[in-house]
């Protein structure tokens, strides 16, 4: 074996592997070309999911017909001069690899016209070899047209995912930059269709509707941190969260990037205000110093460095801090809680841990270990004999405590309730069994159409089977919208388009469980969504219905989300804190 150069085609086609992985990184570096180039418009039209056709056309400063050919050359690039620019980047690009990388791998025309130029110039290519160049009529800007795409690169094809996820990345992209250039309009067309139109008024509450929905960019919060380390954006009101983290998207100096403990640092600045597991979406630009922050870590330049981590962390967690506070309602008198936890929002769960624990431990006889309350379910307190076993106690009711708490007697002690994890637990299980026959659904007297996001609209059409067999009777209608006609009848009364966001609100885009667990997830979230709340007052009827269904059911003592659904002060604990026993 002798050593070799690679012929410069290899070497495009090994680094276009970094930089384009699927047709949406093929649209990101376009993009960004074109926002480079002080583009005010940007026009994307996408066929058959970017496989068969990418092309984006601005009207920014163009490329003059003598360096046209440069520009599709590997590490040929206008935005950097010296190795000190490399540490002072203000520009999106700055590789100068893009264009060579995609030429590469699809079949490649790049037209471009500067202000001063008469004519345009443009240049086809093939698989990164110059077929020809020519004299066109063009209008003042660039316009790429990528075709084929990976035609020399089969391989690549195999790994792409469906044509929905692939155009939902591509929608989703494409939001985001809309999102943080709110001056530029952007349109994308997907087979003809308009499917991103933004107005390039400078409005980006608009913009955020499409990536998360209407109703919920409405409630966002706007922050406004303008110091140092600028932070600007919008997040979410504690009353509206996720599962996951994926609803957080940042930018720094209008570059959307990856960063989870970016992501930490945001979210805990809502410390005690969220419940466990769950997650505030949020957009937030970061514009600092380019000298403080090195973007060149990685080819697709999504991740980045910080000189003074710290002192960014700092900053987005005072800015976001700052306006969640200044969104927050001030609490009516008697309404605040030590915990600080009720004047954001009723916990609809978890409040057994918290809020029991003190009100327990925090007499004289403070040394009473807080785990002396146990949610029943928890595994191993072997000390507490016939507990362990799956069935529920037979309870005495006795009354409902904060509007959230049933209190019962039962066998060795008193049991608190949580009615909303136990009511979860029981529509949960009715549904369960429920489900080989038909769940009962509750048909709409006019169907209601429900615009999703991208994202969304990817999951349902993947469940629509499913969704059927849950109780829910919905269509597609066109590539955003679907119709619903009918919905479980544990949810009647909600409005259909909330009904139906119950099942993708949380969902993981990658998620691919068993086909058994996905129903199961999602009966899980629609019971969630149809149990009574917690600071629902419920008749003693209801209350004492609910204890009687949750004795029925097989795994009582948890909601399906595995948290308890009751918690046990056993008489020895209080014995031992009225001070009758042990502490003497
Ligand atoms: P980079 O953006 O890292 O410089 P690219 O390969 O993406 O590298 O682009 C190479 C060069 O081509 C850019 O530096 C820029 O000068 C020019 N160019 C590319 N796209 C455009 C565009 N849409 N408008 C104007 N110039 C462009
Ligand atoms: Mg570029």
């Amino acid at each position: 074996m002798t050593i070799q150069l690679l012929p410069d085609e290899v070497a495009s086609q090994i680094a276009a592997g970094e930089v384009v992985e699927r047709p949406a990184s093929v649209v990101k570096e376009l993009i960004e070309n074109s926002l480079d180039a002080g583009a005010s418009t940007v026009n994307v039209i996408v066929e058959g999911a970017g496989k068969t056709r990418i092309e984006v056309a601005d009207n920014g400063h163009g490329i003059s017909s003598s360096e046209l050919k440069l520009a599709v050359t590997r590490h040929a690039t206008s935005k950097l001069k010296s190795k000190d620019d490399l540490f002072n980047i203000s520009t999106l690009g700055f590789r100068g690899e893009a264009l060579a990388s995609i030429s590469s791998v699809s079949h490649f025309r790049i037209t471009s016209r500067p202000v001063d130029q008469e004519f345009g110039y443009t240049i086809d290519l093939d698989g990164g070899k110059i077929l020809e160049s020519n004299q066109v009529g063009a209008p003042v800007g660039t316009s790429i047209r990528v075709s084929d795409l990976f035609f020399n690169v089969p391989a690549r094809l195999k790994f792409l995912k469906t044509d929905r996820t692939e155009r939902g990345k591509i929608t989703g992209l494409i939001t985001k930059y809309a999102l943080a250039y709110p001056d530029v309009k952007f349109q994308l067309k997907h087979d003809n269709r308009v499917t991103i139109q933004t107005s390039g008024n400078g409005n980006s509450r608009e913009v955020l509707g499409k990536l998360f929905s209407p109703e919920i960019a409405k409630q966002m919060i706007p922050v406004v941190f303008d110091e140092e380390i600028k932070v600007s954006g919008f997040i979410s009101p504690t009353s509206i969260t996720r599962s996951n983290r994926r609803g957080i998207h940042f930018f720094i100096n209008g570059r959307p990037i990856q960063d989870t403990t970016l992501n930490t640092a945001a979210i805990k600045a809502y410390h005690t205000m969220l419940m466990v597991g769950r997650y505030p979406l949020m957009t937030l630009m970061i514009e600092m110093n380019p000298t403080q922050v090195d973007v060149n870590v990685h080819p697709t330049k999504a991740e980045v460095r910080f000189r003074d981590r710290d002192q960014v962390f700092r900053s987005v967690g005072r800015a976001v801090r700052r306006a969640l506070l200044a969104s927050t309602p001030v609490p009516g008198l008697g309404q605040t809680t030590s915990s600080g936890l009720g004047i954001f929002q009723v916990p609809d769960w978890g409040g057994i841990q918290r809020s029991a624990t003190p009100a327990i431990s925090s007499g004289e006889s403070g040394e009473e270990p807080p785990e002396s309350v146990s949610p029943i379910a928890s595994p191993g307190e072997g000390s507490q004999p016939g507990l362990e076993e799956l069935g529920s106690p037979i309870l005495r009711l006795m009354g409902q405590v904060a509007a959230t708490y049933l209190i019962a007697e039962g066998p060795d002690g008193l049991y608190l309730i949580d009615q909303h994890a136990a009511h979860e637990r029981v529509l949960f299980e009715k549904m369960m069994n429920q489900k080989d026959t038909r769940i009962p659904s509750q048909t709409l007297l006019e169907p209601v159409p429900v615009e999703l996001t991208a994202n969304e609209a990817v999951i349902i059409e993947e469940n629509l089977e499913r969704l059927n067999s849950l109780g829910f009777i919905v269509d597609e209608f066109g590539q955003l919208t679907f119709i619903v006609r009918a919905i479980p009848i544990v949810l009647f009364g909600m409005n259909p388009a909330s009904a139906l966001r119950v099942i993708v609100e949380d969902f993981e885009e990658d998620e691919a469980p068993l086909q058994k667990e996905v129903e199961m997830k999602l009966i899980a979230r629609v019971c969630k969504k149809a149990a009574v709340k917690a600071g629902q007052i419920l008749t003693q009827a209801e209350q004492a219905a609910l204890i009687r269904d949750l004795e029925a059911c097989q795994a009582p003592r948890t909601c399906p989300h595995g948290r308890p659904t009751m918690v046990r002060l056993s008489v020895e604990l209080l014995e031992r804190q009225f001070g009758r026993k042990g502490s003497r």
